[in-house]
């Protein structure tokens, strides 16, 4: 998720970024707090942006361009970030609109938080005199009339933005005044539509992307290839199995003929040896028959015949 919350000082930025960064685990990148940073640590930039700072004028274009340039690109900003305090001038959104471009990268939101900066000096009047009661130290540019030069700046030189983001259709306001919790609900609303609309406008981008990408649509090509290859070979193995079928047939019939034959010789040669055997005990018995009914007549006249030749 990448976000700029858009807002005077003292209008809580801080504060909903922060509870942004531990909502969606994405970083907040202060250009204020970098600035402050760099004058801390006594940077060139942080040199050149000091007196800047406390004059709550603003630094160069150029200066902050850099820095932001630098760290979106950095590890933990892949995730999403929310920009506090940039772009804080038109050509500053212009820088960071070519940034994004040439990283891919989009915005998902700009969120104003609507303020009464008669109410804001007011605001920092309390807090400056309950810091100074405690004794802590201030911040050079945290006095009411530091505050009333930087609300300039920002009427003259940020509040445009509003105008540059609304253009896009990326604007959404939030009452700054409500209570703090309120504001972060508000926010969060709003970010919640923007992930519901995009979970629906994800369906035909989905549809779009597998038309635009070829690799999606080989799966498609090679299933109909597969399918068809399958009918292919389908058909070559019915092919095959009739053949064999036919095969298998011609040689039953065959073994048919074959069997019938060997019945047919077997049979023969049974007959044959039933004949024989026939005749063979025909010639045992004298051809009486096995009922013994044989030819009686002709037997009689051979024994009479041999009788006769006795006597
Ligand atoms: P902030 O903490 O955001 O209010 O910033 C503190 C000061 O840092 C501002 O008053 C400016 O002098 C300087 N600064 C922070 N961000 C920017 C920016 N985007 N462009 C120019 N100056 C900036």
């Amino acid at each position: 998720m990448r976000l700029i919350l858009l807002g005077p000082p003292g209008a809580g930025k801080g504060t909903q970024a922060l509870r942004l960064v531990a909502k969606h685990r994405i970083v907040q990148l202060s250009t204020g707090d970098m600035l402050r940073a760099a004058v801390a640590a006594g940077t060139p930039v942080g040199l050149r942006a000091k007196s800047i700072m406390d004059a709550g004028q603003l630094v160069p274009d150029e200066v902050v361009v850099a820095i932001i340039a630098d760290r979106i690109g950095q590890p933990d900003a892949k995730n999403g970030f929310v920009l506090d305090g940039f772009p804080r001038t038109v050509p500053q959104a212009e820088a960071l609109d070519k940034l994004l471009a040439e990283r891919g990268l989009k915005l998902d939101a700009v969120i104003e938080l609507k303020v009464d900066e008669g109410i804001l000096v007011k605001r920092i009047e309390t807090r400056v005199a309950e810091m100074t009661a405690r004794g802590e130290p201030l911040r050079k540019d945290d006095n009411p009339e530091v505050l009333k030069g930087r609300l300039a700046a920002y009427r003259a030189q940020t509040a445009p933005l509003a105008g540059y983001y609304d253009a896009k259709g990326m604007l959404k306001g939030v009452d700054g005044m409500a209570p703090i919790d309120d504001v972060t609900a508000a926010i969060g609303r709003i970010l919640g539509g923007k992930a519901a609309a995009k979970k629906v406008s994800k369906k035909p981008a989905g549809k779009s992307a597998a038309k635009a990408k070829p690799v999606k649509a080989k799966p498609t090509k090679a299933k109909a290839k597969t399918k068809k290859d399958d009918t292919k070979a389908a058909k070559k193995a019915a092919k095959k199995a009739a053949k064999a079928a036919k095969k298998a047939a011609k040689k039953a019939e065959a073994a048919k003929k074959a069997a019938k034959k060997a019945a047919k010789k077997l049979a023969a040669k049974a007959a044959k040896s039933a004949k024989s055997a026939k005749k063979a005990k025909k010639a045992k018995t004298g051809g009486k028959s096995r009922s013994g009914k044989g030819k009686p007549g002709r037997v009689k006249a051979k024994a009479r015949r041999r009788l006769t030749k006795a006597s």
